[in-house]
C-alpha cells in the first residue's frame, strides 16, 4: 500500500490521480538512486490499480485483490527480474523472489544477487521476451489491467530490449508496464522514449527519520542527525549506516578497554580481556584491528588539528582528547605496525589468544615509549 512507501508524496499523488482520472500510462519508467523506493512504489501502484475498493488516498488492503498482491500472488501481476541461470526463466525463481520481497521491498540488486544459488552476475535473459509476450497475450483474470513489473530493467540486454519494443508501444489489451531501475542510462534510448518517466528524488531527512519510527527501528538519538545526513536520501544506505554504527560502537569500547588494560598491565585483567576477545571470531578480529589502526591514526592527527571527528559521541571524544596525548611521532608508526602485524597473523590463522596477549604487551611498551 502507498502508506508503506517511505515519503515520495508527490509521486504517490501523481499515481493516484492517474488511476482516478482513468489515465494510467501503459509504459512507465520508475527511476531514482537505490533506496528511494522505486520498487515499493511500483508494488503499491499495482495494488491501487487492481484494488476493488480503493479510496482517494490508498488501496483498501483487505479486498481479495489487495490480499493477493500483498502476497505477491495476483494472477495479473507479473515480474521480470535478473537471474543467473541461463537455462531458466524468472518464473522458476519466483518463490525466491517472492520471499525476498516479502522480507524487504527495498531490496537492492546486490542483496538479490546474494540470494541466488550461483555467483555469476544476474541478468535478464533474452528468452524472457517470449515469456513477457506469452503472459500478456492472456486476458486479465481478475483485474481490468495486466501489470508487468520489470525490476532492474537496466539488466536487459539489447536483444531483449528490442524484442519488447513493439509490445511496449502497442500493448495487447489493458497492460501496464513498469520498468524499475537505478541506472536509466544503461537502458537503450528506444525503450526510454516509449515510456513515461517518473524520477524518484532522494528522500528527505524528515521522511527517513519518520520511517525509522514507524518501522520501529532502534537508533541512537545522539548521532542520528549525522547518519541521516550521510544516508543521502537513501533508506538502504541509512539502514546500512545504522548497522555499521553499532559495530563501530562496540569496537570503540573494546579499543578503549584494550588501551587501558595494556597501560595498567595487570595480568588478570589482560587474561580476562583476552578471553573475551578470543570469542569474537576471526573476521571480527580483523575488522577490529583495522578499526584500531584507523583510530590510532586519528588520535595522532588530533594532536595537530582537533576537529573533524564528527562521527564520534561525547564519551568517545573525551577518550580521544585524553588518549591522543600518548600518541606521538615516535610511537605512532611502531604501534600501527604492531596492529598490522597482529592482523596479518590472525589472517594466517594464528592463535588469537597469543596474538592479542602479545599485542597488549606491545601496546604497553609503545604507550610508555619503550617499543
Ligand atoms: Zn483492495
Amino acid at each position: 500500500m502507498f502508506k508503506d512507501v517511505i515519503g515520495q508524496n508527490n509521486i504517490k499523488q501523481r499515481l493516484i490521480d492517474s488511476v482516478q482520472s482513468g489515465r494510467v500510462a501503459h509504459a512507465q519508467l520508475f527511476y531514482g538512486s537505490g533506496g528511494t523506493g522505486t520498487l515499493p512504489m511500483a508494488l503499491a501502484y499495482a495494488q491501487y490499480i487492481c484494488c476493488k475498493n480503493r479510496t482517494e488516498s490508498d488501496s483498501c488492503g483487505v479486498c481479495p485483490s489487495c490480499r493477493a498482491i500483498e502476497k505477491l500472488a495476483h494472477p495479473d501481476l507479473h515480474f521480470v527480474f535478473p537471474i543467473n541461470d541461463s537455462k531458466a526463466i524468472c518464473d522458476e525463481f519466483m518463490p525466491n523472489f517472492r520471499t525476498a520481497l516479502l522480507e524487504n521491498q527495498y531490496i537492492t540488486f546486490d542483496e538479490w544477487q546474494k540470494k541466488l544459488p550461483k555467483e555469476t552476475v544476474a541478468v535478464i535473459y533474452t528468452r524472457e521476451g517470449e515469456e513477457i509476450i506469452r503472459k500478456l497475450n492472456y486476458k486479465s483474470f481478475q483485474s481490468d489491467y495486466k501489470i508487468m513489473i520489470i525490476w532492474c530493467a537496466d539488466r536487459m540486454n539489447e536483444e531483449l530490449a528490442n524484442k519488447i519494443l513493439k509490445i511496449l508501444e502497442e500493448p495487447m489489451g489493458q497492460t501496464v508496464f513498469m520498468l524499475v531501475t537505478d541506472k536509466p542510462d544503461k537502458i537503450i534510448s528506444t525503450i526510454i522514449s516509449r515510456t513515461q518517466p517518473l524520477f524518484f528524488p532522494p528522500l528527505t531527512q524528515d521522511d527517513l527519520r519518520n520511517a525509522l519510527k514507524t518501522k520501529g527501528i532502534y537508533f541512537d538519538e545522539n548521532n542520528i542527525d549525522f547518519l541521516l545526513k550521510n544516508a543521502k536520501g537513501s533508506w538502504v544506505e541509512l539502514l546500512k549506516n545504522i548497522e555499521q554504527k553499532d559495530e563501530q560502537k562496540e569496537f570503540f569500547e573494546l579499543f578503549m578497554l584494550i588501551m587501558r588494560i595494556s597501560w595498567l598491565f595487570k595480568v588478570e585483567n589482560m587474561s580476562e580481556l583476552n578471553q573475551k576477545i578470543s570469542k569474537m571470531g576471526r573476521s571480527s578480529h580483523i575488522s577490529f584491528l583495522q578499526f584500531s589502526q584507523r583510530i590510532l591514526r586519528e588520535c595522532f592527527i588530533f594532536n595537530f588539528k582537533n576537529d573533524n571527528l564528527s562521527y564520534i559521541n561525547n564519551l568517545e571524544k573525551d577518550f580521544i582528547n585524553n588518549f591522543s596525548k600518548f600518541i606521538n611521532e615516535t610511537n605512532i608508526e611502531k604501534l600501527m605496525n604492531e596492529f598490522a602485524l597482529a592482523e596479518a597473523h590472525i589472517e594466517q590463522n594464528g592463535n588469537a589468544k597469543i596474538i592479542f596477549f602479545d599485542l597488549m604487551i606491545k601496546i604497553n611498551l609503545g604507550l610508555k615509549g619503550k617499543l
